[in-house]
């Protein structure tokens, strides 16, 4: 997969690609990356990218010329292209996936008050958001594209880990400990250390219903669970102490 990355501070990103397993990946020819600098395609002596946005207002825009050039040079044609910008779709696992089946992915990343919006019309795909939070410009959103999309390719990163991962089936993850078996008085739970697979599994399971019932209820709305999860639900819920769908008026669904 090839990723390429316009931006008018390619040595934020420099090192990310040159580290830990995103640099394997690149080394197996597994991805291949581009980064991309605005600045080189101004066409004034100062090399300007921003100016003030038209209307009035706060802060400056960047310029729509230096970015097109940029864009042109690129041939975005055949390519997904990604605005990161705080107004897009949320970017989550789903996404991720989708992106992760694509060949050419092109990331744009704003700086300042963000890109003029003819430049989203005519080149953009997708304007991604990476959290309901503003940052200051777009390379810390690109990386996080980045590498939730990058992992989810074959040969990167081993198949398995990928299946118990938090949002993979809608769940968040359960709660995982290390050595050694007691750290400053805290205890792993004994039935992880009783070497019962499947006692194990289930203790997971409900460890996960758990979690997502009282940091994200949300993502219960509209899961489909099987019988063994919908039982633990109705348990977990019965004992109490939660908050969100299930609990403020919402039941655990029957089988249809
Ligand atoms: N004026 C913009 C707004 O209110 O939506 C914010 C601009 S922000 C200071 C500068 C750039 O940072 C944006 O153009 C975008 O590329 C990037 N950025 C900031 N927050 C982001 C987020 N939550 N997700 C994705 N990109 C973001």
């Amino acid at each position: 997969m090839n990723f390429t990355i316009l931006t008018l501070f390619p040595e934020i990103l420099e090192g990310y690609f040159k580290s830990s397993i995103m640099a394997k990946s690149i080394e197996k020819g597994l991805v291949s990356y581009r980064l991309v600098n605005i600045r080189d395609y101004a066409t004034d002596r100062h090399h300007k990218c921003d100016d003030a946005p038209f209307g009035g207002g706060a802060g400056m825009l960047m310029l729509p010329e230096p970015l097109s050039l940029a864009l042109d040079s690129v041939g975005v044609a055949g390519a997904r292209t990604v605005f990161v910008t705080p107004s897009g779709r949320p970017f989550d696992q789903p996404l991720a996936r989708e992106f992760a089946a694509e060949t050419d992915l092109v990331i744009v990343c704003g700086r300042y008050e963000g890109i003029d919006q003819r430049v989203i019309d005519r080149y953009v795909d997708d304007e991604v958001s990476v959290g309901d939070y503003v940052l200051s410009s777009g390379e810390v959103a690109a990386l996080a594209v980045v590498d939730a999309t990058y992992r989810l390719l074959e040969g990167v990163i081993n198949g398995e880990s990928l299946v118990s991962e938090s949002f993979e089936d809608g769940l968040l993850e359960y709660p995982q400990y290390t050595r050694p078996e007691v750290f400053r008085d805290a205890k792993v739970p004994e039935i992880l250390l009783s070497g019962h697979h499947e006692n194990i599994r289930k203790w997971r399971l409900r460890e996960r219903l758990k979690k997502t019932l009282k940091v994200r209820p949300d993502l219960m709305e509209g899961l489909e669970l099987n019988d063994e999860a919908r039982k633990l639900l109705k348990d977990i819920v019965s004992e109490g102490g939660y908050h969100g769908f299930y609990t403020d008026g919402g039941s655990v669904p029957e089988k249809s």
